[in-house]
Parts: structure tokens; sequence; C-alpha cells
């Protein structure tokens, strides 16, 4: 385990008598599948308050499209998807909570169906498509290619059924609080203006993915790796945090969004070709399409730098154009929206950073180190994806682990938060204001390029340092505002991904290093730690 200097336990002064307060049974810090599954599940045992930093439909669960994976018929096993998930974790995986999440997973797919989830059928059983990395067609899909805004939306109906859970939009949790490693609840920021604290037996925390750290992503605007930071400050161990996915194919237009564009294309046929016209997947790998994104990733840089250009293509040309419409609408309205006509053009494609392995270290009960905390979905690391994550297990995790975090019995019944008085003053700052544009921008640019898909010493090195330069003049100052706050979390975060990855010299899973590039399963066979001390 790595223990990491103290910068500063919270990012605002907080004093817990004069501040706004409310008090909650549980408190769920985030709305995608994990968060809300927690919420319906803890709403059986007493009040819940839900958190989301923008709008419920602002989360990387509303953008998923290619779908969830579990055994959903007999001629597929439990048995493969636990090979197929441990194999692409690569020697890294908790085998008990591979089996665990696999197991669970039909029965909660089908509840989600029984709560009016919309996923597509054939002859009235859940229809299922294969993806890169699965030895059998598993994944089931909704409305084509809209699974994750079709399983949000029943998520969010089926809570707001329930009286007694609150969900509150825009409200920007700053830090988890706690007392003698008990976690209490949290301060956070509402609707812009007012500054609150929301004690709670039991916290859960939601808060998803990270993707903004980099340049390019397919992940939404608030994905900036908050819960990741919080966690940190509050004590958690952080695990695997150089194990970052990067999805093989997001739409490569300059100026445009990096709008994913899903791998079960590839799984249904799509060939990648490079500015020659040249199917080159083979060269890389005998799965060719379809082997594990990582491979697929690498394999796309390196041919672009082979050929000299910005992006690789995928090619469609030869699927049925009225049945690519029906399947896959949301690609098919983004091609037509940029002329992109799939019967005759290639589609411009590269990689980008899109889902974060490793998280706040779990165990099967989604419980953390600080007594009363408990992580579930993108966040967590639970030990399911082990090195790389299996395509469509995301979603999953998220919904199994959300109905564990959820029926956690509540923590003391009867605290009386009053008690708890937190006071914290950050003391003022003589350093210069640096331009929180410019760093923010600055950072996601060196991330993509030194902590990106492929990686060497010498270029993990400059990023830590240039990255703890520019702690030194944003982490000493108290902000008013969620920018602020978000490039300190960012900063938190990306430094300790730099270290983690200098300090797995091994290439395994997502985590490829130019200088070592084989895996070295005598040393670094076991998962990297980072708690601050
Ligand atoms: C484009 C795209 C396609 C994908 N496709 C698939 C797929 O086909 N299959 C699959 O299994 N996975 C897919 N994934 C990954 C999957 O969507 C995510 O891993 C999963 O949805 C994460 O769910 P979650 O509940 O952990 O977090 P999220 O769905 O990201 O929700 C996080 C929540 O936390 C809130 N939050 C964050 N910070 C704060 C804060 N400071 N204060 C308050 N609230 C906060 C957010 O507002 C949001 O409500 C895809 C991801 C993307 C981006």
């Amino acid at each position: 385990m790595t223990e990491q200097p103290d910068f500063r336990r919270y990012l605002v002064d907080i004093d817990s008598i004069k501040t706004h307060q409310q008090s909650t049974d549980y408190l769920v810090i985030g709305a995608g599948v994990a968060g809300l599954r927690a919420a319906i599940e803890a709403s059986q045992h007493g009040s819940v308050t839900v958190l989301t930093k923008g709008s419920v439909e602002d989360s990387n669960t509303w953008n998923a499209q290619g779908g969830i994976a579990s055994v959903l018929d007999k001629t597929d096993s439990y048995e493969l998807h636990i090979a197929d998930t441990l194999r692409t974790g690569c020697g890294l995986c908790e085998e008990k909570t591979v089996e665990l999440v696999v197991h669970n997973g039909p029965a909660l797919i089908r509840q989600l169906f029984d709560w009016g989830c919309a996923f597509d059928l054939v002859n009235g059983q859940i229809a299922t498509t294969i993806e890169g990395g699965h030895s059998h067609p598993r994944i089931a899909h909704a409305h084509g290619d809209e699974t994750g805004k079709i399983i949000a939306q029943t998520l969010i109906a089926k809570a707001r059924q329930q009286r007694n859970i609150t969900i509150i939009e825009n409200f920007f949790s700053i830090d988890l609080l706690t007392v003698e490693n008990k976690c209490l609840g949290v301060i956070g920021r509402h609707n812009e203006k007012e500054i609150r604290i929301i004690w709670a037996l039991n916290t859960i925390l939601a808060t998803g993915g990270a993707g903004q750290l980099y340049r390019e992503t397919t992940n939404p605007s608030v994905a900036t790796a908050d819960g990741l930071a919080m966690a940190y400050r509050a004590g958690a161990t952080l695990q695997d945090l150089e194990f970052v996915q990067f999805h093989p194919t997001t739409l490569y237009i300059a100026g445009a969004s990096r709008a994913l564009i899903t791998e079960t294309l590839r799984g249904e046929g799509a060939v990648l070709r490079d500015i020659k016209g040249r199917a080159f997947m083979k060269d890389y790998n005998p799965a060719a399409e379809l082997a594990p994104r990582d491979i697929v990733s690498r394999a796309i840089l390196e041919q672009m730098l082979k050929t000299k250009s910005t992006n690789v293509f995928l090619d469609i040309r030869h699927f049925d154009k009225q049945h690519f419409n029906k399947r896959f609408p949301v690609i098919s309205e983004l091609c037509e929206s940029f002329d992109i006509d799939i019967t005759k053009d290639l589609i411009p494609v590269r990689p980008s950073a899109h889902y974060m392995v490793g998280g706040v270290k779990t165990d099967l009960a989604a419980k953390t180190e600080i007594e009363n905390l408990y992580v579930c979905g993108e966040v967590s690391s639970t030990g399911l994806h082990g090195a790389n994550r299996l395509g469509s297990n995301s979603l999953l995790e998220g919904l199994v682990f959300g109905k564990i975090a959820g029926q956690t019995p509540l923590a003391n019944k009867t605290a009386d938060f009053g008690k708890s008085i937190i006071q914290y003053k950050i003391p003022h700052s003589e350093l210069r204001h640096l331009d929180m544009v410019d760093v923010r921008n600055s950072l996601r640019a060196l991330m993509w390029r030194n902590v990106g898909i492929t990686r060497k010493s010498l270029e993990l090195r400059q990023a830590t340092e240039l990255i703890q330069f520019w702690q030194r003049y944003v982490m000493d100052k108290a902000f008013d505002n969620p920018q602020g706050w978000e490039l300190q979390n960012m900063l938190t975060v990306c430094l300790l991904i730099g270290q983690s990855a200098l300090g797995r010299k091994e290439s395994r899973g997502t985590h490829y290093r130019s200088d070592f590039a084989n895996t070295d399963d005598e040393h670094f066979k076991k998962h990297t730690e980072v708690k601050r001390v």
C-alpha cells in the first residue's frame, strides 16, 4: 500500500452548527444504475435521500449503449460468463466477486424487465447479442442502442414511486463528513447557492466514473472523479487506479464531442480499416475485431502511428440499412447528423477514455474501511473487473452491488447528529491564483498524452511532477464553486493514477507500459492500493 501525503481533509470551511442541515436514514450520492438501485432497495428499510450533481439524466448510465451482460438463455452458463470475466481481468479479478455478480445477474435483469424496462425481445424472450471478450451472446439491450437510457428511466420511475425516496438534483457533494472513522453524511452545495449538510445513518457513494480526467472521453461532464477524491480525503483505500479502460471506437470529427460507437457493431460484423482502407485487426490479434477493448485500442493507436493519421475507420457498408436504423437508432442519427451515409461512407473513429476500472476498495457487502460508508457502481473497486472490464459487465455490477449496498441494515438507529460538531477552517493562502480553465484543459491533455493508452516511465514521471506543481497552487485555495472543487478533485485523482501507473512496472489488462511490455506475475499479480496518511 502506498501512503500519500496529506493535503487537506476538507475542501471547504465547515461549521456544522451554523450550516443549514437535514437528516436521512440512507444517503445515496449518485443517481446512475448503482445509486438508484441502492435507493430502491434501501427504501424498504428507511428514508432515503438521493443526490445528483446535475439532473437525474446526467450520468454514465444514461449514455450506455451496448447493453447489460448476463446468462439469459439455456445454451449459456454461469461458468462461461465467469470464465470470460476472469480471462479479461488478466489475473486480478476477485473470484468470489465475479461469482456473486454473475449468479445474481439474471434475476435482477428479469426484475428490471418486470419493473417495465423494455428490453428488446425475440419470441417473447429477452434478446441477446455478443460483444468482444464474450464467448456467448449474453448482452441484453433495450431500444437497440439506448439500453442505458431505458434502464435509467425505469429506475428513476421506480424510485419516484417510493414515498420515502427524495431525489435532490443539482446538489454538488463536496465532502464526506467523518468523525473517528465513521461516516456521518455529506456537505455540499444545492442549486449553486446554499451550502448544506445532510446527516445520514448509512451513506452510499455511487458517483460513477472519471472519464473527464482525459481530453478524449466518452463520459458526460459530471464524470470528474469527485467520489474517488471524496473517499480518499475521508481515509478510504483506493485500489487499482492505473487501470483505465479506453474505448476503441468513438466518433472522431474534430470539434464534435466524442460520441461512442458501440462495440456491438463489431460484434455484429463491422470491420476496422486504416486510412488506406486495409482491415488491420488480424495483424494484432487472431480474434481481430472481437479482441478485448485494450487490445483493439492499442492496435488502433499503433495503426494510426504507422499510417500517420488521426483516426481509423469503422466499415459497416455491408450492413442492412433498415436493420441498422432500427437496431442502432442513436448511432444512426449521429451518422446522419454528420452526413455520413453508412451504405457508402466509412465512420471515422479513434479511442477515448471510457471506464474507470479501479476505485474505492469494497468487500462483498459493498463496505469500505470507513464505518457506515458503502460504495457501489463505477466508483467502487469490488474486484469484479480485475485489470480490465469485460464489456457490459458494469451496468450489471451497478445493479448487483447497488442492491447489496441498499439492503445493508441501518447503522445505529438512535444516532443523535446534533452532537456531531465538525469545525474546519482553511488557512488563507498567499500563493498566486492560476487560470483554472487553463489548468483543467492542460491537465486533461497531459493525462491523454502521458498517462493514456500506452505509458512509459519518463512520461509518467513528467506527468506526476507537473500535476504536483499545479497542486501547489490549486489545492491550497478555498473555492466556493464546483469548477474549483472539481479541479481539486481531478488533480487529486490524476496524481494517484499517475503514481499507480508508475508503480506497476509491467503490462496487464488496460495498463500498458511500453518500457515493461510483459506481464510480471511474480511481482505484480496483486492490487495497487493508495491511502491518505
Ligand atoms: C457512452 C458510454 C457507453 C457505455 N456503454 C455501456 C454498456 O453498453 N454496458 C455497460 O455495462 N456499461 C456501459 N458503460 C459504462 C456504464 O454506463 C457505467 O459504468 C455505469 O453506468 C456507471 O453507473 P454508476 O451508477 O456507477 O454511475 P453513473 O451512471 O455515472 O452515475 C453517477 C451519478 O453520480 C452523480 N455524481 C457524480 N459526482 C457527484 C457529486 N460530486 N455530487 C453529487 N452527485 C454526483 C452523477 O450526477 C450521477 O447521478 C458506458 C459508459 C459510457 C460513458
